[in-house]
Formats: C-alpha cells, sequence, structure tokens
C-alpha cells in the first residue's frame, strides 16, 4: 500500500509526497503498525508485518499489484482526480483507485475466490459505484475463459461481452472484446491494445461503449465435431457424458447428430455473476443471435458479429 498515517495521525502518501524518514507509521484502515518497504524490483511502499491480520488490505501484496496501481495512479492523474487505496469501512472494502469518486478500478493480480469476488462486487452495489476489474498477468486469457474472467465480464453493444488485462511488462491494456464460446469450450474473440499513458485511462475504459461501427470475425468451426464428440464420449469425458444423459433424458441422443444440428458453433460467452443479472439488451441480444443463425444455410462458416447487428438484422426482417 502506498498510504500511512504518522504517529501525529498525518497521511503519507508514497506516490505524491516524498519519501518520510525514520517515523512510526500505521495502517490507515486497521491502525496496525506498518513497515515501509522498498527493493530493486518495487517501489516503497508500506505493508503489514506478516503475523498481523487486515481485513482491508491483502497482506502480501506483490510487486506487479504495487506497480501497476502506481502506474494506473500517475495515468488517471493526468486528466482526473484520482485516489489511491479508498477504505470504505462500512463496506470492508479498499478500492485500487476511484476516478473522480465515480469509477472504481480493482487491479486484480492474485488469485481471487468467488466469495471474495461477490463481497466486493456486492460492496460497489450498495456503494452505487461502477467498478472495473483489471487482470494482471495471473489472469492472461488463454483458451478458455476462467471464473474472475468470466465474473469481469462487461458489456456493450458493439463490443459484446468484453474484460481487460494489464499488462505491465509491456506496459499495455489489452481489451478482449466481442467474447465467444465454441463447442470445445474454447473462447474465440478480438484483442486490441491501449499503450499506458497514450490517452487518457478513462478513454481507454469508455472505448467499448464509444464505438459506433461493426465489429466482427470469421469464426473457427470444428467441421468434424460429431467424430470428436463420439471420441470423447468413448473416452467417458465428464462433461460430454452428462450432456449425453441430459440428452437421453429429453429423448435425444448426442451421437445421432449431424454436422449440421450442432450449427451454429460458436455462441455469445455465459456470464458467471449471479449477482449482476442479464440486462434486457443481453437477452435480446442472445434471442437474435438464435434467430440469426437459425436462417444460415452454411453451415462450414460462422461469422461473429457485435450484438448490435443483430438487432438491424432483426428489424429489417420484420419490416418485411
Ligand atoms: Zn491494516
Amino acid at each position: 500500500m502506498f498510504q500511512a498515517l504518522d504517529a501525529q495521525g498525518h497521511l503519507h502518501h508514497l506516490l505524491t509526497d516524498p519519501l518520510p524518514q525514520g517515523e512510526v507509521f500505521f495502517c490507515p484502515a486497521c491502525h496496525q503498525l506498518l513497515i515501509l518497504k522498498s527493493g530493486p524490483k518495487v517501489r516503497p511502499h508500506f505493508a503489514h508485518q506478516a503475523d498481523q491480520a487486515c481485513d482491508f488490505i491483502s497482506l502480501n501484496e506483490g510487486a506487479e499489484h504495487l506497480n501497476l496501481k502506481a502506474k494506473l495512479f500517475s495515468w488517471a492523474q493526468q486528466s482526473e482526480r484520482v485516489s489511491v487505496e479508498v477504505a470504505n469501512s462500512a463496506e470492508g472494502l479498499v478500492s485500487d483507485l476511484l476516478l473522480s469518486d465515480n469509477l472504481a478500478l480493482e487491479v486484480q493480480c492474485s488469485p481471487l475466490g468467488q466469495d471474495e469476488f461477490e463481497k466486493r462486487d456486492q460492496a460497489y452495489q450498495h456503494l452505487g459505484i461502477p467498478v472495473v476489474w483489471l487482470l494482471g498477468s495471473r489472469h492472461f486469457l488463454k483458451r478458455r475463459l476462467t471464473v474472475l474472467q468470466r465474473n469481469s465480464l462487461q458489456f456493450s453493444p458493439t463490443c459484446g461481452y468484453f474484460f481487460w488485462n494489464l499488462d505491465l511488462e509491456n506496459e499495455i491494456v489489452i481489451l478482449h472484446y466481442l467474447l465467444h464460446q465454441d463447442l470445445h469450450g474454447a473462447c474465440q474473440g478480438l484483442v486490441k491494445t491501449f499503450p499506458f499513458f497514450r490517452e487518457s485511462l478513462r478513454e481507454v475504459l469508455r472505448w467499448p461503449y464509444q464505438q459506433r461501427h461493426v465489429f466482427s470475425f470469421q469464426g473457427k468451426l470444428d467441421l468434424h465435431f460429431p467424430s470428436y464428440l463420439a471420441r470423447e464420449l468413448r473416452y467417458r469425458n465428464p462433461y460430454w457424458v452428462e450432456q449425453q444423459f441430459q440428452a437421453y433424458q429429453k429423448g435425444d441422443n448426442l451421437l445421432t447428430r449431424t454436422l449440421a444440428d450442432w450449427y451454429p458453433q460458436i455462441f455469445p460467452v455465459k456470464v458467471r455473476n449471479r449477482h449482476r443479472p442479464q440486462s434486457a439488451c443481453e437477452r435480446e441480444y442472445e434471442e437474435q443471435f438464435i434467430a440469426f443463425y437459425a436462417q444460415e444455410r452454411n453451415i462450414h462458416s460462422q461469422v461473429l458479429y457485435s450484438p448490435f447487428y443483430y438487432r438491424m438484422w432483426k428489424r429489417e426482417n420484420n419490416r418485411e
């Protein structure tokens, strides 16, 4: 953490003030003694002693988290008021960064359990402050979306479902957008990067909401899916065994399905966060998405579009 109280109750801010000399420091949230630390890879910061529990701030804050917070702080500061480590004791919450008192940023580098995520997410809902989750290198997008990535999803009519990664090493913000899931559970979508400090941080975070044109990409399909499925069932892949079991209960059998029956192969990702119910806009998107591919004739190709493309298609269709 970058802020601490001294014995006189003055707040020291390591990102804006000169390094304090030889004083005793206390945690602004829990008032326990803090140690001033610094090293070759990490800027000066305060830390709790190893055996002291603090309900507010993670005890072993890593270098990546500290450095990202400091970077985002000076970046945001170029264009607006920004506070770091903003404690809200009523909600038991410390926001990593707060921009102009109306947008919270959570920089998540360590693992985060579902309970802790939901606790923090609900606290922001109580406070009525929107929060953007920015995920560090441990949470870079690989083949499938993780639970935390799913939790962090946002939605816009042009970018569909999207989430953010922070790449400290290359000093870029990475936007993963128009996110979809294929039959193998793999994630397919588009990527855009924004170098730190080039435009304002606020502008970057607004980007997915400010686009006005349709994005699209050619989905990667598995044209041999029925034989893949047969093999997976033979090897008792638990996911497909369960799907087959459910199909049986409806009098269906997945093995009799043809490639055409598996079309469309790619769907919008499913949001995991049960405290954030799907908006009307998202529900509409799913319905229009299904209707659009139901009339598609070429099952060997699937182009994925921005959600509002399907809405325009629906409108045009209804007019006929
Ligand atoms: Zn504390």
